[in-house]
């Protein structure tokens, strides 16, 4: 387990920077003398009180609120006083210093500045948050769109650990009939047959398929997905981006290979994140810069979710174009990992009346112009599906890739015990038991619960301070 530190621990909790409102935030044990020495007077539990917070001369640094939330009905499950006063970066810092002074003078033994996070670990440690809750925190402050925001709050709130319980309850249970038959080996065929251990597994593993449905969904909402706009110069890649935007962002003329880097912007759609980034386009260099532009081209390209091949409809007629589309088409082949779908986008469609080739075996095919926005709606559901998102069922909680690999591995440890048990062979009880061991494992990673020490840190780590 994470090292349980017991030293009292304070921090600003407010973002840095100028605002009305700025907070102290002190969490330890038995902070009531403490909090006596430091503003004069005994504080009553969930009340606010307000008074002058003074500094060493006497004089008050601010006057604001105090509230002093007793163990254990607070964040971290420990005394936690907070001070609220003006949010001005120097009236906090000269809080936070007389906090220490105070304390180093007798009245707190050990106060010391927080570590990013520590607040929260300790709410984990002491058992008010379990880890996926922990990381809610963090995401909830994180989000960047309203879905994922209330993604994070209902994982938050224990949406997403509650399915993990639900999920331990009935494997525990089928643990523990396998376990008992290992006891008794001469019936133990009989037994776990009719327990109906087959029918358990079975149940399980279409729980699981629906918290792993669930759980992909709401890593979606958190990470969004990568999509790569490719092409020939000209085609309209920055327009389509700018069109997506719907804002001026990367720079579209007619002459063809303006944009030599690659221009990044995340737009939203029903709520998903999409990271999409407009590259140079793909010709024979004219120039070294232009060269090392492609080059980056295809390392984005290698790199994408999906891919956005833009084709210009109105040139289509002319061979060396529609040759050099072929080209590119075979180097993506090449390049893209297996199942990285490719959306063919024919745009200029108000230019060019013809309709588009036929779709290459594979790749979705939308006729659009960046210029009208006409056609924009049909990318946009295209990008939803590509990406992999179900129409937002109400109630998605927020998850990480962290647990789509915990879950993953659940899925493979299940399915070798059902192998296990429906193998031909007699079942090797020992065996099916490990794996059935393993998928717990791999569960409580998720929630915690007997984490590694060194996967906590780095959860933790990642919180801004005074979190
Ligand atoms: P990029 O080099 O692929 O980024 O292409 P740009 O976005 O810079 O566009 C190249 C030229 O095509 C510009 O003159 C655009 O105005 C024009 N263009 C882009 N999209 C459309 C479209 O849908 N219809 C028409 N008619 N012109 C477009």
């Amino acid at each position: 387990m994470l090292a349980r530190h017991h030293d009292p621990i304070a921090a600003i909790a407010t973002a840095p920077g100028r605002g009305a409102v700025g907070i102290v935030r002190v969490s330890g044990r038995a902070l009531q003398p403490f909090a006596q020495a430091l503003l004069g007077r005994a504080l009553q539990p969930r009340h606010a009180h307000y008074l002058p917070f003074a500094g060493d001369d006497g004089q008050p640094i601010d006057h604001g609120l105090a509230l002093y939330f007793p163990a254990p009905h607070s964040y971290t499950g420990e005394d936690v006083l907070e001070l609220q006063a003006h949010g001005g970066p120097v009236v906090l810092q000269l809080l936070l210093s007389r906090c220490l002074q105070v304390a180093a003078a007798g009245a707190l033994a050990g106060l010391r500045l927080a570590e990013p996070g520590e607040f929260t670990q300790r709410a984990f440690l002491n058992d008010k948050l379990d880890l996926a809750q922990a990381e809610a925190v963090a995401d909830l402050i994180d989000a960047s769109t309203e879905a994922a925001a209330r993604g994070a709050s209902r994982s938050l709130a224990g949406a997403f650990s509650a399915e993990i319980h639900a999920l331990l309850d009935a494997l525990v249970h089928l643990r523990m009939l396998v376990e008992a038959t290992l006891d008794f080996p001469e019936e133990e065929i009989d037994f776990l047959r009719k327990a109906d251990a087959a029918g358990q597994l079975a149940r399980l593993q279409q729980l699981l398929a629906g918290v792993l449905q669930r759980a992909t969904q709401g890593a979606l909402l958190r990470e969004g997905i990568k999509v790569v706009i490719a092409g020939q110069p000209n085609a309209g890649k920055s327009s389509l981006l700018n069109a997506l935007a719907g804002a001026e962002l990367a720079i579209v003329t007619p002459i063809a290979g303006t944009t030599r880097d690659k221009v990044q912007q995340t737009i939203q759609i029903e709520g998903v994140p999409l990271h999409v980034i407009d590259t140079a386009g793909l010709r024979e260099a004219g120039d070294e810069v232009e060269r090392i532009g492609i080059e980056r081209a295809w390392d984005e390209i290698a790199g994408a979710d999906a891919v956005l091949f833009l084709h210009d409809l109105t040139r289509q007629h002319e061979s060396d174009y529609a040759s050099a589309d072929r080209a590119i088409a075979a180097t993506l082949q090449g390049t893209l990992p297996a199942g990285v779908p490719v959306i063919d986008v024919w745009n200029k469609s108000d230019a060019a009346p013809t309709p588009p080739p036929a779709a290459a075996p594979g790749h979705a095919s939308i006729r659009l112009s960046a210029l009208t926005g006409d056609g924009l709606d049909d990318l946009r559901r295209t990008l939803l599906q590509v990406a992999g998102w179900q129409a937002a069922p109400e109630g998605v909680y927020l998850a990480r890739a962290r647990h789509l690999q915990a879950l993953h591995a659940v899925d493979a440890h299940l399915m070798e015990a059902a192998a296990q048990l429906h193998g031909s062979r007699q079942p090797a009880l020992d065996l099916l038991a490990e794996e059935l061991r393993l998928a717990q494992n791999a569960l409580n990673g998720i929630t915690g619960e007997f984490g590694a020490d060194d996967l906590l840190g780095v959860i933790f780590s990642r919180f801004c301070i005074g979190k």
